[in-house]
Parts: C-alpha cells; structure tokens; sequence
C-alpha cells in the first residue's frame, strides 16, 4: 500500500493504462517519503503477469518482493561520496542490450543519486535518450536538481511528497505500534511516513529528536553551558549533526511562523518549543540563527571538524538569542 501521493500515482498509472510509459523516470523528496517503495510498486505494475496488477501471487511479483527478479537491477554506490563509479554505469550500457529474461521490462534503478557526478551522469545520457524499448531507468534523489538539465529533460520527473498525519498514523499502527508511540513520533516527523518508522525503530534517533529539543530549551533558557552539553552529546559522527542541524532549523522556522500566525502548522520536532520560542526571539535573532545553521551544516559537509562546527552555531545562537 503506497499512502497518499494521488497525482502522482495517477500520472503512473495513467501511462500503463495507454500503454505509454515513459522509459525514465525521477522520484524527488527528502528522505522517508517512499520513493523507493513507490519505485517498486511501479514495477511490480509493469512487471505482473497476472490478472489485477500487482497481483503479488505471479512469479514476477514474488521474485521482485524478494528481490531477485532477473530484470531488476540497482546500481551500486560504488562511487565515491555515494555516486556511482564510472565503471558501474559503463557495465549498465553494455547490460541493457541484452533484453529481459522474464517479462517485456528490464529496470535500472539509481536510487539517491543525490552525488552522482556529472561524468557517469554524461555516460549514460546517451542510454537514457534511445533506450531500448524494454529498458526503463528510475532514479531517486532528494532534489531535482541533482540530475544534469539534459538527463531531466529526457525524463520524466515526479515530486514525492509527505501524507496527511492522519495516513500516516494509520501507516504506522498498521505496522503494530502503539498509538501513542505512533503519535510522539507524528509529533518529531509529521506526514514522512520512513522517518516515523526510523523514529520507531531507532534510538539513536530519538536520541537526537530529545537533543534537539534540549538544545530549543537551553536557548529558551539562556543556557549556553546546556546548550554546549546538548551540542557535545552528538558525538563525532556527521549523520547525527546533519539530523540535528536539519531539526533545529525546523523548529526556528516553526517559531517564526508562529509569531505571524498562532495557528501555523510546525514541521519541526518540537512544537511546545516552537512556541515559547516565538514568544522569546526576535525575528532579527531566529534569522541570526538560521544562518549559523547553514553555516555549520556547509562545515559539515566540507567536513570541518564537527565540535568546532557546533561549538561555533553555540556562540552564535547565544549571541543571537
Ligand atoms: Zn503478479
């Protein structure tokens, strides 16, 4: 079951109602909106031998399930930063002339090409623009614009956006959680149905929605000796400070909706925050520390040393606040 997401569910199946598929395709949004799971529902529509499609009892169906369907391939990541290596997507071009071993279809999927460089991008235009009639590639990524202007404009690119909380409550107690475990992690992550379940499933992330929120409260607080602890907490690893990062501009963001309206909806992880927050900054400030955010996730990615990165935003949202 693919939740919410209606124009795109219908621009897909209205191809393979025609017959008309395109023979590429990008699924963009951050991560946890199922564009992966949508991706494979694609296929599995395509790919089904059986009567109302997918039918999840075919051969196809339950080779793709397992993921072994001869037919299916997903690049590696054998690139450096995550991409794909010049190599991997010279072997896809002399592969995709062979033709499918199943069906009519055979799939190369590049699933978060959010760091494929523009070399292997170039490598495999050529395969994109005439590709054999069985042949279709999928890409996923978190932006668009990660895809060279030519590729994309050989494809066919579609938005994956978050469900109502109210799917995505019914999404997560359909998995089995309790309702209120399936309501405080609505409350960190709203309608992204994968950062729920991460939520759920992980402690190391409601670790750092916890931190995130002490690090809101600190500042509330005027609390620098805190804020620092919260900030120290993250340890060395960069995944966890980019979460952080990507929480606590949330939830500036959230507070400075609230000041204009009372009523906004927050996309952050702390909504209690939020608002007193809104009631404590002054739009000049929240903006002071919306920058050192940016400042310190482009550190990060520039791999800066991490505490010096998140000892520097510390200063700057004391400063600010
Ligand atoms: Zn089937």
């Amino acid at each position: 079951m693919f939740y919410g997401n209606k124009p795109v569910l219908e621009t897909l199946h209205g191809m393979l109602r025609q017959d008309r598929a395109a023979h590429g395709f990008l699924f963009y949004g951050e991560a946890g909106l199922g564009k992966k799971t949508l991706a494979k529902q694609f296929m599995a529509e395509m790919l089904c031998t059986g009567t109302d499609k997918p039918c999840g009892q075919c051969k196809s169906c339950r080779m793709l399930a397992d993921g072994v369907h001869p037919d299916v391939r997903y690049a590696e990541h054998t690139g450096k930063r995550g991409g794909f290596s010049v190599e991997t997507v010279r072997e896809i071009g002399m592969d995709l002339v062979s033709p499918p071993n199943e069906g009519k279809a055979k799939f190369y999927l590049f699933c978060d090409c959010d760091n494929m460089d523009a070399r292997s991008q170039n490598l495999l235009l050529k395969a994109v623009e005439e590709p054999p009639e069985y042949v279709y590639f999928i890409f996923t990524a978190a932006a668009p614009t990660v895809l060279l202007p030519t590729v994309r404009s050989r494809i066919i690119s579609l938005a994956v956006t978050p469900v109502t909380e109210q799917q995505c409550f019914q999404a997560l107690t359909e998995r089995g959680y309790a309702p209120e475990a399936c309501q405080e992690a609505l409350d960190a992550f709203h309608g992204n149905i994968g950062q729920c379940l991460n939520f759920l499933e992980k402690e190391e992330i409601r670790g750092i929605v916890g931190l995130t929120k002490s690090a809101i409260n600190s500042i509330i607080n005027r609390n620098e000796y805190a804020l620092l602890q919260a900030a120290a907490s993250l340890g060395k690893e960069r995944e966890p400070a980019m979460l952080f990062l990507t929480l606590f501009d949330r939830t500036l963001r959230d507070a400075m909706a609230l000041k204009y309206d009372a009523g906004a909806a927050c996309i952050g992880c702390d909504a209690a925050g939020a608002a007193r927050l809104s009631e404590r900054l002054s739009t000049a400030a929240a903006q002071t520390m919306h920058l050192a955010v940016d400042k310190a996730y482009a550190a990060l990615e520039a791999n800066v040393n991490l505490p010096l990165a998140l000892s520097a935003l510390c200063a700057s949202c004391m400063d600010a606040g």
